[in-house]
């Protein structure tokens, strides 16, 4: 006979079989969002990490989603991602961007796992047990997340790591962490770096600073110091100073579609936020609703259109590049800078169809909205990404002059 399903520590049935299917997934996340992360939303806009939401997406079984199924997870790629992103984006943008990075970085780590990587992370990832991150970005190169400073040494038989890391995602919260440094083998030509997986609480570790943004304010995207940090020479992901193979091939991807599933459910949420306001807002002295003023239903049928065919793009080239298909690069690059744009002007329109109840302090759009610009910054930016769709429709490479 099988398992009943035994209730988690938050009450959620406990699936411990991943999902099989795109929409089975986008179901689970739709249900722990409702469920979990709505009630919570307030208090993780005002700066707490949205533990709950995260622990009942693992518990779902959703932990792996990212890792492929030879690998003990869903194995639904791209198209995954984005579409649970998108479920938890409409909801709450801080757990979608929270879990979208686990997503990415879980990715990393499942591309070429050595079998005690396996053991020590990846098995613990795809059972919901270990919540992991990528700590790419630095103070010194910003938006180049490509090009770490953080240096990484050898010391006896394993490595030093010495550096810092800026706007980590779960940062303080993870129970690992994909670091990237500068490539190990000094020979190694400029530009090319390693990863490596840190686990929470190594000595030398240190977080600075309490995430402060303008909007995503629950994701706990911090600073951390790396002093003399060291871990195992198998700590290191794939082969030293082969990582520009994993930023292409794997954390660009990954992350463009995290975050464009997740920034597209901020647009979808903007535009049913306008829509319920024009159906339910009838003035007193005409007692017509606003739903019937053919302007309002002009430009809320141009908000529809504009997250249409934004999804549209998000879902076509997360298609191509689970199938490595030709158009994949310029479908992906293209489709995360169009989901910022979407998001920023249709949850700013929404606030104009919603008039002065949407622009009150703390009504549902001033949030999306906050949270919107954060899509813009995130890099790859959107002027990076519009350079690099430029590039892959010229035939150059993404990177160099
Ligand atoms: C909410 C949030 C969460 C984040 N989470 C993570 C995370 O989990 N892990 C992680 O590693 N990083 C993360 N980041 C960091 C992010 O990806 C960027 O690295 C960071 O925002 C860069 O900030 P900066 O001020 O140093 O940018 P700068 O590099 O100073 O850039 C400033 C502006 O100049 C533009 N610019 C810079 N270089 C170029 C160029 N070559 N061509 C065209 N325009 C350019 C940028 O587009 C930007 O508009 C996060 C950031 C935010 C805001």
């Amino acid at each position: 006979m099988p398992d009943e399903p035994q209730g988690g520590p938050l009450g959620f049935p406990v699936v411990t079989a991943p999902p099989v299917s795109v929409a089975e997934a986008t179901l689970r996340a739709t249900e722990i969002a409702e469920a979990v992360a709505r009630p919570l939303v307030d208090r993780t806009d005002s700066g707490v990490w949205p533990a709950e939401p995260l622990r009942a997406l693992q518990e779902a079984g959703l932990g792996g989603l990212a890792a492929p199924r030879s690998l003990g997870g869903a194995g639904l790629g791209l198209g995954g991602v984005a579409a649970v992103g998108e479920a938890l984006g409409r909801v709450c943008a801080s757990t979608a961007l929270c879990f979208g990075m686990h997503s990415v970085a879980t990715a990393v780590i499942a591309a070429k796992p050595t079998d005690r990587q396996r053991a020590d992370f990846l098995d613990a990832i795809v059972a919901g047990e270990h919540l992991t991150t990528l700590a790419l970005s630095e103070p010194g190169t910003g938006a180049a997340f490509w090009l770490p400073q953080t240096r990484m040494t050898q010391a006896g038989t394993g490595m030093r790591i010495d550096g810092e890391k800026s706007f980590v995602t779960n940062g303080s919260h993870a129970d690992s962490y994909v670091v990237s440094t500068v490539a190990a083998d000094p020979d190694a030509p400029v530009g090319e770096f390693s990863c490596v997986l840190v686990p929470a609480g190594v000595g030398g570790m240190t977080w600075v600073d309490a995430w402060n943004g303008v909007g995503m304010r629950g994701n706990s995207s911090r600073r951390a110091l790396l002093d003399g940090v060291l871990v195992g020479a198998d700590h290191l992901l794939g082969a030293e100073g082969d990582q520009i193979w994993y930023v292409f091939e794997v954390v660009a991807p990954y992350f463009l579609m995290a975050m464009a599933g997740s920034y597209l459910g901020v647009a979808q949420a903007s535009l049913d936020e306008a829509t319920a306001h024009l159906t339910r807002r009838a003035h007193g002295h005409t007692g017509r609703r606003l739903a019937t003023e053919p302007i309002l239903q002009h430009r809320l049928g141009e908000l529809w259109a504009q997250v249409e065919r934004t999804r549209r793009l998000v879902y076509w080239a997360a298609e191509e590049g689970d199938a490595g298909g030709p158009k994949a690069l310029l479908g992906l690059t293209a489709a995360k800078a169009e989901v910022a744009k979407c998001a920023v002007e249709v949850t700013n329109e929404a606030m104009t169809l919603v008039g002065g109840i949407g622009y009150r302090d703390r009504s549902p759009l001033e949030r999306h909205l906050r949270d919107a610009r954060a899509a813009e910054v995130m890099s790859p930016t959107t002027d990076i990404l519009r350079t690099w769709t430029g590039r892959a429709a010229l035939g150059l490479p993404l990177l160099g002059d």
